[in-house]
């Protein structure tokens, strides 16, 4: 198979989800409500006590919003559950999971309350039950314990009604009679175009284990904003450890929570650093082929390993040259020695004589990896790379 071939390939592979989480703003209700908290001791289920209509999503939504108004209008500070699951599967945030919740008194502040969106002699879809399941090991990661209680064993109440209580009580819910079976649609993602690509909105959210085309356009954008992500696998179109890790180095580099989630917040900090670098000048002069390393042509190296362009070639600068002249492992040492020059020399397309390790406008490097430039040496290295460089070939 080419690459071509491989591209559309990649491009067509459905949505396989394992588990879609909404945020409570997609859902329509305010991300902050009551005191924070950290229930972690295990899940208590409910149900909604009347039965609800079983329509599209938007009216899922529509019913999340009313029982948050509902439990307003009883003083409370907004909806009391943390978590519901409506029949399509998707789970869709009340409080969260860093709130106290107000669902079951006595068990409030240690335990995750998740609601069916189900009533009366409802039975769960099968889509429903499997979330339960996925969302155990998603909370499992999050330091929830694996205790699942039934609303009725904390207060006199029918809560969570006959039919999911046999379920607390047996731990069966995977098999058995499921309900309706009915296939739910598959959620829908939108997009926002920035930089020529088309970066997910980030809800619902792409998390591990999720598969299809969100997360190849994801991949894409984050490869977009920093080519070095997913040295590995690339866009492969499955979010595994790898998109993971790239997810988090996006939270790190912008300053928001870090957990390998791709939710709403992330994805406005990548379209933000992806609309500022596509904002930035497209092309600066030509640099002038004169095979002195100075200032300009430091700067226009930087921009093209999409590095910071401040002139200052320390580890990270040295690391994305390394990269991008195809070393790996331990060779990505952030240090520009020999074997970096050799590299490098061969990227520019010097003749295989001329690769010779020895770049005579690299004056030092510092312990700490800290290039000083030798700007008034005229060099075959830097007038290729020059070359190169002007050629957006580097
Ligand atoms: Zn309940
Ligand atoms: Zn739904």
């Amino acid at each position: 198979m080419d690459v071509m071939q491989l591209l559309v390939a990649l491009t067509t592979v459905p949505v396989m989800l394992g588990l879609v989480i909404e945020s409570a703003s997609t859902v329509g209700i305010p991300t902050v409500i009551g005191s924070s908290g950290r229930p972690r001791s295990g899940r208590v289920v409910h149900y909604n006590g009347g039965p609800l209509t079983w329509g599209s999503h938007a009216n899922c939504r529509a019913q999340v919003r009313q029982m948050h108004a509902y439990h307003r209008a009883r003083g409370w500070a907004g909806i009391g559950y943390h978590l519901l699951i409506c029949w399509h599967g998707v789970v869709l945030t009340g409080r969260g999971i860093y709130r106290v919740g107000a669902h079951a008194p006595g068990a409030n502040a240690s335990h995750v309350g998740v609601q069916f969106m189900l009533g009366g002699s409802q039975r769960p879809s099968a889509a429903q039950l499997a979330a339960f399941v996925a969302l155990a090991a998603w909370l499992a990661a999050r330091g929830v314990k694996a205790s699942v209680t039934g609303h009725r064993d904390w207060n006199s109440t029918s809560c969570p009604g006959d039919h999911l209580y046999r379920r607390v009580r047996s731990g069966d819910w995977g098999s058995g009679d499921s309900g309706d079976r009915s296939v739910p649609p598959a959620p829908t993602f939108s997009y926002w175009t920035v930089a020529g690509v088309r970066v997910p909105t980030g809800d619902p959210w792409l998390l591990r284990g999720m598969r299809g085309t969100p997360v190849l356009r994801l991949q894409e954008g984050l490869k977009k904003w920093r080519p070095s992500l997913l040295p590995q696998y690339g866009a492969d179109g499955s979010f595994g450890q790898e998109t993971e890790d790239a997810v988090e180095a996006l939270q790190r580099a912008r300053g928001i929570r870090i957990d390998g989630v791709y939710g709403t917040e992330s994805a406005a900090e990548l379209r933000r650093a992806l609309s500022s670098s596509a904002s930035k000048p497209s092309g600066p002069d030509p640099l002038v082929v004169d095979g002195r390393l100075g200032e300009l042509t430091a700067k226009a190296v930087q921009r093209a390993l999409q590095v910071e362009d401040d002139g200052v070639w320390g580890p990270v600068t040295v690391r994305a040259m390394q990269l991008r002249c195809g070393l790996r492992g331990r060779a990505v040492d952030g240090i520009l020695g020999p074997q970096t020059t050799r590299a490098v020399q061969r990227r520019v397309g010097l003749t295989s004589r001329a690769v010779d390790g020895i770049w005579p406008s690299v004056r030092a490097v510092s312990k700490a990896g800290i290039v000083t430039l030798n700007s008034g040496v005229v060099s075959q290295t830097t007038r290729e790379l020059q070359k190169t460089v002007n050629a957006r070939r580097f």
